[in-house]
């Protein structure tokens, strides 16, 4: 294969992305990477401005994906101006502190809706802005405790194995249409998210420790996986879990 070739094969030249979640860590990330590949990236999360992106590649709109109406409105707004979408990331995600029994019930509510609920009725509106002929791909950003427990965060971690499964069902239910879905499951990554364990060295250790490789991730690695899944280089890839966590979930002892 020529280099032209396989520089064709990883190109976004053309294609229209959106990346929920785009406001700050993981998300921003990758739209910014989408866009380095050559998409036009619409980014978006509740905060009314995101974190900067280099060189405003990414054009960022407030949309909570909770909210129906709202996701709906950006997605007719990408109809109107671009006539389709190609790419869509879905990296809108909370965590929530178990430390209070008053509040577990409704964490874990509230958990499953945005990192769940939210995802599957964001995946069932961009596959309808996604065309036969065009095709389309979809990421979901699931995690590590996509397939493994954590303590203290049940919420989390049945959200996310649900996600991950949602997935493997939509691959099917999309196949025929020629939209491929597949799930980015990162260790652990310094964001806002993880800032808190990032701090604290006993669990900043533990965390190291687990990796094959030797370091915390940083939201840039993940954007290597996500061009590869967005891109004509998974053609044939759909229904997977990448795991992008510095070997986490390879470690034995
Ligand atoms: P983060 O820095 O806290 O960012 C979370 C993003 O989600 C922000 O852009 C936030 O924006 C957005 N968001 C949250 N609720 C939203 C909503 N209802 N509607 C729209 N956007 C919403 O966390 P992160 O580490 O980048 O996490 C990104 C994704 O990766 C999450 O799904 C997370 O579960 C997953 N993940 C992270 C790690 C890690 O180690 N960091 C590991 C595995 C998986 P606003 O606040 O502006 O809405």
């Amino acid at each position: 294969m020529s280099k032209q070739s396989v520089k064709t094969l990883f190109s976004l030249e053309g294609r229209v992305a959106l990346v929920s979640g785009a406001s700050r860590g993981i998300g921003q990330a990758i739209a910014a990477g989408l866009a380095g590949a050559g998409a036009t990236v619409i980014g978006c999360g509740r905060s009314p401005r995101s974190a900067s992106t280099p060189d405003g590649a990414v054009v960022y709109r407030q949309c909570d994906v909770t909210n129906a109406n709202e996701f709906s409105t950006l997605c007719d707004g990408i109809r109107q101006q671009h006539g389709k979408l190609n790419i869509y990331v879905h990296a809108a995600g909370i965590t929530l502190s178990d430390s209070n029994p008053a509040e577990r019930a409704s964490n874990f509510d509230r958990t499953l809706e945005v990192n769940l609920g939210a995802a599957y009725r964001c995946c069932l509106a961009v596959a309808e802005l996604m065309s036969p002929a065009d095709g389309g791909s979809i990421i979901n950003i699931t995690s590590i405790g996509s397939v493994l427990g954590f303590p203290g965060n049940p919420g989390y971690v049945a959200a996310k194995g649900g996600l991950r499964m949602m997935s493997k069902a939509l691959a099917l239910d999309f196949g025929a249409r020629n939209i491929r879905v597949n799930n980015i499951a990162p260790g652990y990554i310094r964001t806002d998210m993880t800032e808190q364990s990032y701090q604290d060295p006993v669990r900043n250790h533990q965390r190291l420790e687990r990796t094959i490789l030797g370091r915390w991730g940083e939201p840039r690695d993940l954007v290597g996986a996500a061009i590869f899944l967005a891109s004509d280089a998974s053609a044939y890839v759909t229904g997977l879990d990448l795991f992008v966590d510095g070997g986490w979930t390879a470690k034995g002892l």
